[in-house]
């Protein structure tokens, strides 16, 4: 007993090791036995875009609902899933007029635009990998994945008329390589910040794990003892990073995904870097047929199991009786009942509007910490898409990602343009899902769309907020044009034999996020991925205060598409535990 004081760390990890180890034995023994049991293969069903957009209607909701499931991005449609292949009848309801959350396309002048998925990584091409499993599990193998370029990202430092870039390439040996070659002074550092990645694996792991057990008391254990497998949480990239090298410049490459997640290297968590960082190396994928290809494999799953999906169906309230429990919700002013509630939105809206009166005393602790400035984030995306009249051949348009940056100091650069909008932009994006989906021009023949996306603060546009969409005021649209013609401009500056075929433009802001996909605050991302917010494990929780009452999305893990789906699941294993034996089943 004195050598385990004395050896807390070693002690507490060869604890932990041991647990995990039981743990994996006991899931792979029992997901082997079950696999076997499914061992025919399922075929998907996908629906036509009408699946998707059926409005809400009382009298079609279905009677004696077994779970309903408040908005329909992937985390909810990952639970309506695996919910319905249960055989419980699942109601999905979005308020939006389609259903898919950020995996949702719109379309616009004979285009479809992709809104929140633009790639995803995790070698998901590969059927073998554990995300594809995933997916796969969700969508009953309905969706299939195309790669993008080698070379996936190119990452642009344009300052005045100087200009470097950086190819991201999808093979690690290359692109360590590449860097070594622009650094080579930094090679150690480099070889050191990649197996630091490599590392943070069995963290994140970690993190996913200790989420889905469904005991608090347990959870409290093994949290104690994995502490030092989450220390990567625990420093911000900056910290990390400036250990490794006082170089900026490399830093500022490093760290260029962190348009991904929101948050400057001096305010993220070292856990989210990595997390993101690693994602991608493999390279990018799109999934072919567009990102609603998701929500139509989805559905049709809700369905077979008796369930519906609406939309236009926004929920105003949790319905929770006298002993605390939640048993249904409330939707334009009809009471819907159900056994369980999850809620896969924003878990300040959850907690903050959806609950009433009288039972917010029972969130208040909860939203006390999700409210605190280290976890509240304002930060949103501006997107714009652009439509193109020709197809991608003809226009040459890449199945890469380009990233521009006006310096490498991504602190700076968000800093001012925070304080003055006439600022550089802190980071454009530029995407071209009509090049990366290799169907897209059978459905839209001589057609291309551009997705460009910058980063913007909350505080520019709030002024804005209560006026009606599309009727904000002059002021409003002279301040969302002013961004549009220099983004086009941005966009015409890498894509010069572009200018003569736009034949489509239209931009969104903070609001215009709170309005379609019902962000808080426009914060695209949820709460601010901080050092704060990865210590939270016991808050940011599929459980919650109300019983009954679950919890799913981008704040219960890490936002991102791959990180919505593995809520999905987390939220699945907190309503039955035992399916975390089952679930991802090889469909
Ligand atoms: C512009 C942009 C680009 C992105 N690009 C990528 C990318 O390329 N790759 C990647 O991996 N990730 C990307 N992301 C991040 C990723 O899309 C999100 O992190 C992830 O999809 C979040 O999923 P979710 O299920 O948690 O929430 P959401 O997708 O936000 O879904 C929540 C849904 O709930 C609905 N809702 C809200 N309130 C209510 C209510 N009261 N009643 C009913 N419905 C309600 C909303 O309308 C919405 O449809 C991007 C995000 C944005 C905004």
């Amino acid at each position: 007993m004195d050598t385990m004081l004395e050896y807390p760390i070693i002690y507490q990890s060869v604890c932990f090791a041991c647990i995990l180890f039981g743990t994996y034995i006991l899931c792979k023994t029992w997901s082997k036995i079950n696999t076997q049991k499914n061992d025919k293969e399922e075929i998907a069903e996908i629906g036509d875009e009408n699946i998707i957009k059926q409005g809400f209607r009382m009298n079609a909701v279905p009677e004696n609902v077994d779970i309903i499931v408040i908005g329909s991005g992937i985390a909810g449609l990952t639970v309506a899933s695996i919910m319905a292949q249960e055989g419980k009848k699942v109601l999905l309801l979005e308020q939006h007029d389609v259903i898919g959350g950020n995996t949702h396309t719109f379309k616009e002048k004979g285009f479809d635009f992709e809104t929140g998925l633009h790639y995803i990584g995790g070698r998901i091409g590969k059927k073998t990998s554990n995300l594809r499993k995933h997916f796969d599990c969700i969508t009953k193998n309905g969706v299939e994945w195309e790669k993008m370029d080698d070379v996936y990202d190119l990452v642009i430092i344009r300052d005045g008329e100087n200009c470097e870039q950086y190819p991201m390439h999808s093979d690690v040996k290359i692109l360590k390589k590449t860097l070594i070659s622009s650094f080579f002074e930094e090679e150690k550092a480099i070889h050191e910040y990649f197996n630091m990645i490599k590392k943070a694996r069995i963290g994140i792991t970690i993190l996913f794990l200790l989420k889905c057990i469904p005991y608090p008391w347990i959870q409290k254990i093994i949290h104690k003892l994995a502490r030092p497998f989450l220390s990567i949480f625990d420093e911000t990239t900056e910290q990390v990073l400036s250990k490794l090298t006082t170089n900026k410049k490399l830093i500022g490459i490093l760290t260029y995904l962190y348009g991904d997640y929101l948050e400057v290297p001096s305010r993220s968590s070292f856990g989210i870097q990595a997390l993101v960082s690693d994602h991608y190396m493999g390279g990018g994928y799109f999934p072919i047929g567009g990102p609603s290809m998701i929500a139509r494999t989805v559905v049709p799953i809700i369905e077979k199991s008796k369930g519906k999906a609406f939309v236009r169906a926004p929920v105003s309230s949790i319905l929770i009786n006298e002993e605390n429990k939640a048993i249904g919700v409330v939707v334009k002013g009809h009471h819907i009942f159900s056994r369980i509630v999850v809620s896969a939105i924003s878990s300040t809206i959850t907690y903050k509007y959806l609950i009433p009166q009288t039972h917010q005393h029972l969130v208040q602790s909860h939203l006390k910490i999700i409210e605190s400035p280290e976890l509240a984030s304002d930060t949103c995306y501006m997107s714009m898409f652009v439509g193109l009249q020709g197809d991608s051949d003809e226009l040459n348009l890449p199945k890469r990602n380009l990233w521009i940056f006006p310096s490498w100091n991504h602190d700076e650069n968000m800093k001012k343009f925070r304080n003055d909008y006439s600022e550089d932009f802190p980071g454009i994006f530029i995407s071209f899902s009509s090049a990366k989906d290799p169907t897209y021009h059978t459905t839209y023949p001589k057609k291309s769309v551009a997705s460009i996306i910058t980063l913007g603060f909350y505080e520019h546009v709030e002024d804005y907020k209560d006026k009606r969409v599309k009727h904000r005021g002059d002021a409003y649209n002279q301040l969302k044009d002013q961004w549009k013609e220099r983004m086009l401009e941005i966009f015409l500056k890498e894509f010069p034999n572009l200018k003569d075929k736009i034949v489509y433009v239209d931009n969104g802001t903070a609001i215009t996020n709170d309005f379609y996909l019902g962000t808080y605050h426009g914060a695209a991302c949820g709460l601010a991925h901080t050092p704060e917010r990865f210590r939270q494990v016991e808050i940011l929780l599929p459980t919650s205060p109300i019983k009954n009452l679950y919890l799913s999305g981008q704040d219960m893990l890490t936002c991102g598409v791959s990180a919505g789906l593995m809520s999905g699941f987390m939220t699945s294993y907190a309503i039955s535990p035992t399916l975390i034996f089952k679930y991802p089943k090889r469909n």
